[in-house]
């Protein structure tokens, strides 16, 4: 038995400013893709597992990633799908399934629901039979047509994503046993008009947690094959914006749809706990300093780099200068400063213009002076399983530089990076000589994702309600495409 696999995967944010293009994406080709994903905790490393449990011969189609964004133009999405669908039409004679990894909200130039395109796009090559399962991030905006199109689609049940090797070998079992005959996956899709705020995307906390425990038992019941649910992306302005359903059955399509509907009914249900009440950033920033148990993470909403926004914004490090906390650290992405870092040297002292550069929504430019402490390269490895999977990172020449330290414990420590890097992994910080336990206050531009960092090394997460591209409150007059009916928008 020989499957291919691929993996075509983008976070696309309306709302950022800058669109995502060709040069943005990290490619991989033939068995770079296996020798890239096997070490890491991706669903694609879960392909691979499958491929030795099972029994089949992988053949690679193509990787292609990029950090999340803006959408992608026409021409990055036409090249990227093209060179997928070109060496599937090469592929196809020799292969008997296909596994593809797409994040569920991409959007291109054209295609508001690219993952939904890329889906029909397939299955035109492949024909109606040929065994194609889809994996997703928990964050897609799923279409309906998708669920059709494929043979059945499976997603991550994790917020942090820490279960992704398991949906991908799941997936890798189910395609290779519906090969042999053994099962016949039909699959229902329900989408409740909830937007299902991105505050409440933990899977351990509720309102999701009885949710997805409730999926979760029904995956173990006869003749269910698969469940899933998705929380949707908020920070897309699609058709299909908001949760989804997704219930596989073996060979009934009535049972499929019966449980679909009920899931989808529990989580109408408890509508009335998705409107958020959260913190702003001068009330978060005086809890974590009369916190005490320490360090303090404050989450940054409105600059969620891993939901596509900007990564600069300076909206709670405004508030720890103004209120002069001490004992913080806060990253920011900001190339120019860095370079005036490097020139300056270690141990010199720099006035920089910080922060608020991407955009004009991410809080303002600050001018800050301070001390040299360390410059390196940016580059570190996560060991462990986090939020995404990924081993390797790069954020790019690194500077930390001490502002206010009057004294051992006095001022704060600023992180500045040359790339965009979304807080999935604790050593962004180590790896720059910061160590996360000797800070009173963290500041991690993330919602839940950067849990599974922070929290081990934190006593006490509290999110923050900021501007930014990744607010949690975007009115509902900037939405063109969404569906008006959504329950939070009738209030
Ligand atoms: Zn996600």
């Amino acid at each position: 038995m020989r499957i291919a696999i691929a993996s075509f995967t983008h976070e696309s944010n309306t709302f950022a400013a800058d669109p995502t293009t060709l040069d943005q994406f990290h490619i991989l080709r033939g068995d770079a893709v296996v020798d890239h994903y096997r070490p890491t905790f991706h669903e694609v490393a879960g392909y691979i597992k499958g491929a030795d449990e099972y029994d089949f011969e992988l053949h690679p189609l193509i990787g292609a990633d990029a950090t999340p964004g803006g959408p992608l133009p026409r021409a990055t999405y036409e090249t990227l799908v093209g060179e997928l669908l070109d060496n599937l039409r090469t592929a196809l004679p020799k292969i008997d399934g296909l596994l593809l990894a797409l994040h569920g909200e991409m959007f291109a130039e054209d295609f508001p629901q690219a993952d939904g395109e890329t889906v029909r796009r397939v299955r035109e090559v492949v024909g109606p039979d040929f065994p194609l399962f889809v994996t997703h991030d928990y964050h897609g905006n799923v279409p309906e047509q998708l669920v059709q199109d494929a043979t059945a689609l499976i997603i991550y049940k994790t917020c942090p994503h820490i279960d992704q090797p398991e949906r991908g070998l799941q997936a890798a079992e189910l395609l290779v046993r519906t090969i042999r005959g053994e099962v016949k996956p039909v699959c229902a899709i329900a989408k409740p008009p909830v937007l299902f705020n991105i505050a409440f995307h933990n899977t351990s906390r509720g309102p999701m947690y009885p949710l997805m425990q409730a999926a979760i038992e029904l995956e173990q019941q006869p003749g269910i094959l698969a469940t899933s649910i998705a929380a949707g992306y908020q920070y897309a302005d699609v058709p299909a914006m908001g949760p989804c359903i997704v219930v596989v059955a073996d060979g009934d399509a009535d049972l499929a749809r019966r449980e679909c509907d009920r899931l989808a009914a529990m989580m109408w249900d408890s509508r009335e706990q998705l409107i958020p009440h959260i913190p702003d950033a001068a009330t978060a920033v005086q809890m974590a300093m009369n916190a005490t148990e320490t360090p303090v993470a404050l989450f940054e909403l409105g600059d969620n780099i891993g939901g596509g926004s900007a990564g600069d914004a300076t909206i709670i490090l405004e508030q720890l200068l103004a209120q002069g906390a001490d004992g913080w650290a806060v990253a920011i992405y900001d190339p120019e400063s860095v370079l005036d870092c490097f020139q300056a040297g270690i141990g010199a002292t720099v006035s920089l213009q910080v922060g608020g550069k991407v955009d004009k929504i991410h809080g303002p430019t600050l001018s800050i002076t301070g001390r040299v402490r360390t410059l390196s390269d940016g580059k570190f490895e996560e060991p462990e399983r986090r939020h995404g999977g990924r081993r390797y990172h790069d954020q790019g020449l690194t500077a930390v530089v001490e502002v206010n330290r009057t004294a051992p414990g006095k001022g704060g420590l600023l992180l500045l990076d040359s790339n965009r890097t979304p807080p999935m992994s604790i050593h962004q910080l180590t790896s720059a000589g910061i160590v996360p336990q000797h800070q009173r206050i963290l500041v991690a531009k993330g919602a839940v994702a950067p849990r599974a960092a922070y929290e081990p090394v934190s006593k006490r997460i509290i999110e923050v309600d900021t501007a930014g591209a990744t607010s949690i409150s975007i009115p509902p007059e900037q939405y063109h495409l969404a569906r008006k009916t959504l329950y939070e928008w009738q209030q």
